[in-house]
């Protein structure tokens, strides 16, 4: 799973597109409502990103995947693209989890789940029936790193959270070494690690002109970065199997 933190226009996701497609990966994502900090912050290009993202995976043959904010924009988002996000600030929004899974219990659609700033475990599984009681039980949890006391990263890779996940659930689990490291220069590393302990995928951000991206620059991967990780991580998974 790679991509940009926002769809900016069609030109960049176009961009994007082509090289997550010719890397042989199957999954691009991209943000199209963003959870920002400040309201002043960009907010993402909303229904227009979706198209944008719909004609791109199309074209390249790529499912694609986004972030839902809002209970009312569930439908729309799963009329365009092919796996819904629910990011790390909606944890514990358990009327947009009910909200999701009753949008997608009929077509299935994947559900990408990431753990909360403080979000634990127990209450992460716990909340996750809110998705599949509805019927949907093709979710897969994503974990992107927590709170602790250290600032020095923008949040702490907690990647004790695979192995565990992995005794008490058979959903698949993820690693964003993006949102976890804050600085492009840690991802490829934490990416590495994440494989070794057996994540079942990566999902990184990735900007062909990352100085200028209108969101997450500084941890976006070059796309020439992305395809060394993508060849090393198979190395990686070869080695540990
Ligand atoms: C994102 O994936 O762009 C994002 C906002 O992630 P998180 O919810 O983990 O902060
Ligand atoms: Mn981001």
């Amino acid at each position: 799973y790679a991509g940009p933190c926002s769809v900016e226009s069609a030109e960049q996701f176009e961009e994007v597109a082509e090289c997550v497609a010719d890397l042989g990966l199957h999954w691009i994502r991209g943000g199209a409502f963003k959870p920002r900090t400040n309201p002043h912050s960009f907010q993402g290009l909303g229904e227009e990103a979706l198209k944008i993202m719909k004609a791109a995976g199309d074209k390249y043959n790529l499912k694609t995947l986004t972030e839902v904010m809002d209970s009312a924009h569930c439908q729309l988002v799963s009329d365009y693209v092919d796996g819904l996000q629910v990011g790390a600030r909606n944890f514990q929004n358990f009327s947009l989890l009910k909200k999701i899974g009753q949008v997608t219990a009929d077509t299935h659609q994947m559900v990408l789940y990431k753990r909360g700033f403080a979000g634990t475990i127990a209450e992460w599984l716990a909340a996750t029936d809110y998705i599949t009681d509805c019927g949907n039980d093709n979710v897969v949890l994503c974990e992107r790193g927590i709170r602790t006391f250290d600032t020095f990263t923008r949040g702490t890779l907690d990647l004790a959270a695979v192995p565990a996940l992995h005794e008490m659930t058979h959903l698949p689990v993820l690693v964003d070494p993006s949102h976890a490291a804050g600085r492009a220069a840690l991802v490829t590393p934490l990416a590495l690690a994440a494989a070794a302990c057996g994540a079942d995928g990566v999902m990184v951000e990735m900007h062909p002109d990352p100085l200028h991206a209108r969101c997450d620059g500084a941890q976006a991967l070059l796309p020439e970065e992305l395809a060394a990780l993508s060849q090393r991580l198979h190395a990686v998974r070869e080695a540990c199997r």
